[in-house]
């Protein structure tokens, strides 16, 4: 995948929280997964060591103080990290709060869904997502 049709070079990739210089951090539109987020390296590389150390120890760093975000808020039954690129071969990190109620609990996200969406709990972890994004400014403002 060239950097000319990788659509995390030619595009932001979901509703953008924070930038910096070498990483985004972003929500991604999921159906029924409110607290999807990812972190998404600028530089267009394939593999997570493909960065030197002092990259490797920021990117971590950046998944930590999301995951840290959204378990200080949204208390979930679990959090989820995953670097797939399987289909988009461009370095980002999955940062995903994962709820007991959720369509595909205990499977992945990626898996067949195991009940039906739960609109109410859905909302009250959407309802939250400006306390857990304002969360996560101030964590990665230090960075
Ligand atoms: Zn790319």
């Amino acid at each position: 995948m060239s950097k000319a049709t990788c659509p995390l070079c030619t595009e932001t990739g979901g509703a953008l929280v924070f930038q910096a210089d070498k990483f985004r951090v972003i929500r991604a539109d999921e159906v029924g997964f409110p607290a999807f987020y990812r972190v998404v390296w600028t530089q267009h590389v394939a593999e997570f060591s493909d960065l030197n150390a002092s990259e490797r120890a920021l990117c971590m760093a950046v998944v930590c103080a999301v995951e840290q975000a959204l378990r200080d808020h949204l208390h979930p039954t679990k959090i989820n990290l995953a670097a797939l690129g399987n289909v988009v071969a461009h370095l980002h990190w999955h940062v995903i709060a994962r709820f007991d109620w959720d369509t595909h609990f205990p499977a992945p996200v990626w898996a067949g869904s195991a009940r039906a969406r739960d609109a109410a709990r859905e909302a009250a972890v959407q309802q939250r997502q400006p306390l857990v994004e304002q969360d996560m400014l101030e964590r990665l403002a230090l960075m």
